[in-house]
């Protein structure tokens, strides 16, 4: 017999207790307990669950998961479902692996239905990346967010429309399983998680109860039949999706679709990845007919740069496997703080910190009374230290009213002793700059000794950021205001 229980439960981790709490000891997140009526199943009883004969089956491995020699254990790669959306197979590591249970989480409105919508028309209607044809294939969009004819209008203003894309809107899990095990789709997608509900709970759609039982009711689903499941969730307004970390321990890839959106630019990030890397980057661009994958993101992201302006520098960042250039912004204001404001956006406010600390006491930039705004363009984060050069020069270049030479690239790490330090995979990023027309680069003299000759860039090493300083700055401008 099953036995019902009250617990309290933090919605934002998971954390179950007896008392309400104030404040959740596990996450410290305060006021998110939520009463909730959980169905306590004995061991055994488990997975009476759906009441679709999934229940309780075991999935055994092929080989009954006896010890086996690691050199005949067999490599055979998994076939994956290619989205035909190359963005996407790109942060997926190459397209969706059957079976896998997958969630897309992002603000509300950002455009994750949308995405998913026309992942759901191009895999259904067989269109592959750069437009191949093959078998059309039947997905199943269920959604407990819109009617029917709201998603009918969606598709066709994406011009989604084939008689494989099937529509389903219901939000009662038992049912939803019952439409998936006699659909049998290549692909399904839950819009949202957070919608849909388990009628053996009684807590309330969206609370982590009834999310984590939806969810494992679905990666049982999807395993047991090898259907790949995607799972759409809305994030709230901390930055958390409902039930986050719950979910994330289910599910075998969370992707974040990022972006803000009053701009056209989206951001597609793996937060975890079972199946492959997580710093693969997707970027797409936001248009009346939906979601276009960029080609050449270095160039959007360098569109908007005014080229012979000080306080502004281009790195070359690696983003997974490709490197992206960015626009490194800087503004050096006097201050009348007593402390000055250090403000940043896109890079760790704490690297920026040390590399002005260097300006000041290396270089001689007396900017301890300066307020000091750095900014990545284009709502990129760079977590590498390769830009640190190229913050140091934005900087300089503000504050000293000396243009940077818009054709050169700056790559570096810099040390605490005023010292540009090697970067890595300098070959892949000095190619990046030369197709997007730069034609020098600075960058540390390590780096500079071991490189190839026909890079299409001249190669400047450099020692110290005042060395770089002296190379990448042009003479002062003639300043009209003073
Ligand atoms: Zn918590």
């Amino acid at each position: 017999m099953a036995k019902l229980q009250t617990h309290y439960i933090c919605q934002s981790c998971g954390y179950e207790s007896l008392k309400w709490m104030g404040k959740c000891p596990e996450c410290d997140a305060w006021d998110s307990f939520v009463e909730e009526v959980t169905l306590k199943e004995k061991p055994g009883a488990a997975g009476k669950a759906g009441g679709l004969g999934l229940g309780g089956r075991a999935i055994v491995p092929a080989s009954g998961g006896a010890p086996v020699p690691i050199t005949e254990v067999e490599a055979t790669a998994q076939e994956r479902l290619s989205s035909g959306i190359g963005e996407f197979d790109r942060v997926l590591g190459g397209g969706i692996v059957p079976g896998g249970l997958m969630l897309v989480g992002g603000d509300p409105g950002i455009g994750k239905s949308t995405l998913l919508t026309q992942v759901a028309y191009r895999v259904a209607a067989g269109i592959g990346e750069d437009d191949t044809t093959a078998a059309p294939k039947p997905v199943l969009y269920i959604s407990g967010e819109e009617s029917a004819q709201q998603i009918k209008l969606r598709s066709a203003r994406l011009g989604a429309e084939t008689p494989s894309f099937l529509v389903s809107v219901e939000t009662e899990i038992g049912i939803i399983l019952h439409h998936l095990e006699s659909a049998r789709p290549a692909l399904a997608v839950i819009d949202s998680i957070q919608t849909m509900s388990d009628s053996n709970l009684e807590s309330a759609p969206g609370t982590v109860s009834q999310v984590r039982a939806c969810a494992a009711h679905l990666a049982r689903f999807a395993k047991a039949v090898g259907v790949p499941v995607v799972l759409i969730g809305h994030v709230t307004k901390e930055g958390n999706l409902a039930g986050p970390r719950v979910l994330e321990h289910i599910v075998d890839t969370v992707l974040y679709f990022e972006g803000d959106r009053y701009h056209a630019y989206r951001l597609l990030r793996a937060a975890k990845n079972r199946f492959g890397s997580t710093d693969e980057l997707g970027i797409f661009e936001m248009h009346e007919t939906g979601l276009l994958g960029v080609d050449n993101p270095s160039a959007v992201l360098l569109a908007e740069r005014s080229e012979g302006g000080t306080g502004s520098a281009v790195a070359s960042t690696l983003e997974g496997s490709r490197a992206l250039l960015v626009e490194v912004q800087a503004l050096v204001a006097r201050s009348n703080l007593a402390s000055p404001r250090r403000a940043v956006t896109g890079m760790d406010p704490n690297r920026v910190n040390m590399i002005l600390a260097v300006l000041e006491k290396r270089v001689g930039l007396k900017i301890a009374e300066q307020d000091v705004y750095v900014n990545v363009a284009g709502g990129i984060r760079i977590v590498e230290p390769a830009a640190d050069l190229a913050v140091a020069v934005a900087v300089a270049s503000n504050f000293r009213e000396q243009p940077v030479d818009p054709a050169t690239i700056l790559l570096g790490e810099v040390g605490l002793a005023g010292e540009v330090r090697a970067v890595s995979q300098i070959e892949k990023r000095l190619r990046e700059a030369a197709r997007q027309g730069f034609t020098k680069a600075v960058l540390s003299k390590h780096n500079a000794a071991r490189l190839p000759k026909n890079l299409g860039v001249k190669v400047v090493g450099v020692a110290t950021v005042n060395d770089a300083l002296h190379t990448a700055l042009l003479p002062p401008l003639r300043s009209e205001t003073q």
